[in-house]
């Protein structure tokens, strides 16, 4: 059964069809079935299709040799399977690995992989920019363009799975905007040095933009990425992080089991609504309420992740985690204290080691988890609120979430 808004999605795109193809990407598997219903065929095809775009990394209709050759004709007139187009591949000292990735609109968005020993991390985007504008991070800053579409959204998957099984990468021909980097520019050369993880096992959605005010696109994506005919990545290894959009955090919780990440940095609303301007909207009380719900919702399979970000004598003090314990108690959780990673006028210092030390002893000490974020990528602006890609801002016409910070111009 196709819901509603498929059902739109396809008439829209049947609409539409002899301008513009169908983006296969942007289905999850129910949108496949619909699709493949609606012309004549066998639900099967969904499965089938989506092995072959996911699994064995081909677009051309033409190789998909148990598709019916009239099939493969008419997915050829009416169907595509486009991916962004890649700008840059950058590698860091570390092994990170930072694509920026041109949108067909010429927006530019990013996607980071981190790999270590057992796993590989993809630090994927949800927006182009983002709406929330919260102080600290340098993606708010470039202000807001628009949602990605599920097919840019996974496509971000698909491009880092293709290149790191390849082992290979595409040239980057432009590599605008940063200069600083003492990482390399990847320019077809294989980097066998690299000895860590080189399969995507885990996607963060941590990257440009707040997950959840892209909701249905974020949804089916993640979608993809459970799908065992896609991806298959189990649900403890897809997060979705979010600032605390509550009523998306409900939602969410009754339609996808993945984990979850609250980015929290503050233990008071005075600080928090300075921090992240999101909470003036959904405060902490509201938002932690929301947290026990989906805990309750989730039968506590999962600990929420909170994620702390350190700055220097801002919310790094020991009485902040004194009040962050207060906060969680009773909640499974797992705290992750960022490193703020600073930025040109970002107007904050980075912690030093021995406060966020004393920070996480006191955390640990009342048996809360907590775990320092290694900093990765830095060399190559790929760290955590460094991605900033390269957007046109609609912020002033699309920013209907947040007041203005008072003080920033708009
Ligand atoms: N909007 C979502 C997804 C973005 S996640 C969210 O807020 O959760 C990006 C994570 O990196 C967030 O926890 C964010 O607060 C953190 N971050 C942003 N800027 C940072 C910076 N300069 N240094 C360290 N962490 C930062």
């Amino acid at each position: 059964m196709s819901t509603p808004s498929q059902q739109v999605d396809l008439i829209s795109s049947k609409q539409a069809d002899s301008v513009k193809k169908q983006n296969l990407l942007d289905f999850d598997r129910e949108a496949f079935v619909a699709y493949f219903t609606e012309m004549g065929e066998k639900p099967f095809r969904a499965t089938q299709i989506m092995k072959w775009i996911y699994q064995f990394g081909v677009t051309d209709f033409g190789q998909m040799n148990n598709l019916s050759k009239a099939l493969r004709e008419q997915l050829d007139e009416s169907a595509e399977v486009k991916n962004l187009e890649i700008a840059s591949d950058k590698l860091s000292t570390d092994g990170t690995r930072k694509w920026l990735l041109r949108l067909p609109d010429g927006n530019l968005i990013e996607s980071v992989f981190i790999p270590e020993d057992d796993r590989g991390t993809l630090c994927i985007s949800s927006q182009v920019g983002c709406a929330l504008d919260c102080s600290f991070c340098a993606t708010g800053r470039q202000g807001f363009n628009r949602n990605l579409t599920t097919g840019e959204i996974i496509s971000q998957i698909w491009l880092a799975s293709k290149l790191l099984d390849e082992g290979q990468t595409q040239h980057s021909t432009k590599t605008s905007g940063k200069s600083k980097s003492s990482g390399k520019n990847i320019s077809g050369a294989s980097h066998t040095e690299n000895p860590l993880s080189k399969k995507v096992t885990n996607v963060v959605m941590m990257g440009m933009g707040e997950p959840l005010l892209n909701f249905d696109n974020v949804v089916r994506a993640v979608r993809l990425m459970m799908d065992d005919f896609a991806y298959g990545l189990s649900k403890r290894r897809v997060t979705v992080s979010t600032a605390g959009v509550v009523p998306a955090m409900d939602r969410l919780s009754t339609i996808l089991d993945m984990r979850l990440a609250v980015s929290l940095h503050a233990t008071n609303d005075e600080l928090r609504n300075e921090l992240v301007p999101l909470n003036k909207k959904y405060p902490i009380k509201e938002l932690f309420a929301a947290c026990r719900r989906f805990v309750d919702q989730q039968n506590a399979r999962y600990r929420i992740t909170f994620e702390y970000v350190m700055l220097d004598g801002v919310n790094d003090q020991p009485e902040h985690a004194r009040e962050l314990i207060k906060l969680l108690k009773g909640l499974p959780t797992l705290i992750n204290l960022i490193p703020f990673n600073p930025f040109a006028g970002s107007g904050y210092g980075t912690s030093s080691g021995n406060a966020v030390r004393r920070f996480s002893d006191i955390l640990n000490q009342a048996g809360i988890t907590t775990v320092v974020r290694k900093t990765r990528g830095e060399d190559i602006d790929a760290a955590c609120g460094q991605l900033a890609g390269k957007i046109q801002d609609k912020s002033r016409r699309e920013r209907r979430f947040v007041e203005p910070r008072f003080g920033m111009k708009e």
